[in-house]
């Protein structure tokens, strides 16, 4: 055993469901913690538990932008999930426990950084608070998520699309088959960020082999050229083969390995809707892995369920999805040096984001200033259409050590579009002055 304790924070969030059937709700975590209460893991020495946190708005809004602000489109429970994620991270920097778990919920990482409503049961981003707060607060710079949830983690790349010091790895069901629809292997990062989001689009049905393959010949050697001063796992354990709401094979021993190779500092926990039969074994397995106790008992009544052996085609194409993204984590300097050549001084977007559970159609315009002396202002021009009837805003987002003319120009274009008054709202997110300014 580990000289130093593991760390669990547990928060199941009694008072928030998107309605009382739903499967975002409290049972999630009752039965996992009904199961590491019978294991006895809350009394052995190596496990410490922590009470949540409350994360302030002021934590959201140094990541989100909300309309008309975020305040009035969550609840206690969202400030009480992502400050648990950071009383996790906490608990690890300051040295009190070797890593740790956050089982929390309401989840965040399909979350994006503007935020109209709720979309894939999230509003905000738990991960993603929590990353900017430990920048603002501890030494932290380099910072690596890996997504495990069976959903594309859609709202964690979106949030650090455009930076360099995230790498964002997410592997998920191919959203050909499954929400949210995206998670390609050609969203890989804007410009000055190429390669710092990797994206493995896995056929339905992939088993144990298959994600470990994964795992051992990409995720875990680009882990280790990327050197993070801190790794993330966004842990959804929707990936379980009896799970209802996707298609996928992995059985508790799968992820429970995943977790003692991935090594990750600080666990957030994402989705997962097997309440009975995948969430207690999973996250048991998952905990002791981490702890770095015994795992090997921990597994499902119903195994015998579990589908067995990657098919021949799923393992063909996952080996060639391995060698495509290593070619381009490999190339990566090269290919960013083209694609900020090719775009010039500006990097524009423009796209639709639907919000499932809200009912809300957003469209976007990003400009991203590619500057060759910081990370570059974005200017972001929302338009959303909801039950609420219409809203707009427009916000211009200044990066952390950004250089003195991305600054003013980005202060500039945000009053410029005050003064055009085309839209409703104006905002300046400067994470330097570490401020949400509103015009
Ligand atoms: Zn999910
Ligand atoms: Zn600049």
């Amino acid at each position: 055993m580990n000289a130093k304790p593991f760390g669990l924070v547990f928060f199941p969030a009694f008072d928030w469901a998107i309605s009382p059937t739903h499967p975002e709700r409290e049972e999630r975590l009752l039965y996992t913690r009904d199961q590491i209460v019978e294991e006895g893991l809350l009394d052995i020495p190596g496990i410490r538990e922590y009470k949540p946190r409350l994360a302030l708005t002021k934590d959201a809004d140094r990541v989100h932008i909300g309309v008309p602000d975020i305040a009035s489109l969550i609840t206690d429970a969202h400030l009480v999930s992502a400050g648990g994620a950071i009383t996790a991270a906490e608990a690890v920097l300051a040295g009190e426990v070797t890593r740790s778990f956050a089982l929390v919920r309401p989840p965040g990482h399909h979350a994006m950084r503007v935020v109209h409503g709720t979309r894939g049961f999230c509003t905000i981003n738990i991960e993603a608070v929590m990353v900017e707060y430990l920048r603002q607060h501890h030494s932290i710079g380099r910072v690596a998520i890996v997504d495990t949830d069976v959903h594309h983690g859609d709202g964690t790349q979106d949030i650090f699309y455009h930076d360099p010091d995230t790498l964002f790895i997410s592997f998920h069901q191919d959203g050909r088959t499954l929400y949210p629809g995206s998670g390609f292997t050609d969203e890989a990062g804007s410009p000055k960020a190429l390669g710092t989001t990797i994206n493995l689009p896995l056929p339905p049905g992939t088993t144990d082999e298959g994600l470990h393959y994964v795992l051992d010949n990409l995720i875990l050697p680009v882990l280790e050229d990327f050197r993070p001063d801190i790794i993330i796992n966004s842990a959804g354990q929707d990936n379980h083969y009896s799970d209802p709401l996707a298609n996928m094979a992995i059985t508790a021993q799968g992820y429970a390995r995943l977790a003692e190779k991935l090594k990750a500092d600080v666990a957030v926990l994402e989705g997962g809707y097997s309440i009975e039969d995948a969430l207690p074994y999973v996250n048991t397995g998952i905990i002791l892995a981490m702890a770095g106790l015994d795992y090997s008992k921990v597994v499902e009544p119903d195994i015998a369920r579990a589908p067995r052996g990657e098919a021949e085609s799923a393992r063909a194409y996952i080996r060639q999805l391995v060698a495509q993204q290593h070619g381009l984590w490999k190339e990566r300097t090269r290919l960013s040096r083209e694609a900020v050549a090719k775009a010039g001084d500006f990097w524009q977007r423009r796209r639709g984001i639907y919000y499932d559970d809200s009912g809300i159609h957003e469209h976007q315009a990003e400009v991203l200033r590619l500057c060759p002396d910081c990370q570059g202002y974005l200017t972001v021009a929302t338009e959303a259409e909801g039950r609420f009837g219409f809203k707009s805003a427009f916000a211009a987002c200044i990066p952390r050590q950004v250089c003195p003319r991305c600054r003013r120009e980005g202060r500039d274009a945000a009053m410029a579009a005050k003064k055009a008054g085309k839209h409703q709202h104006y905002f300046i997110q400067d994470r330097e002055q570490d401020l949400l300014e509103r015009l």
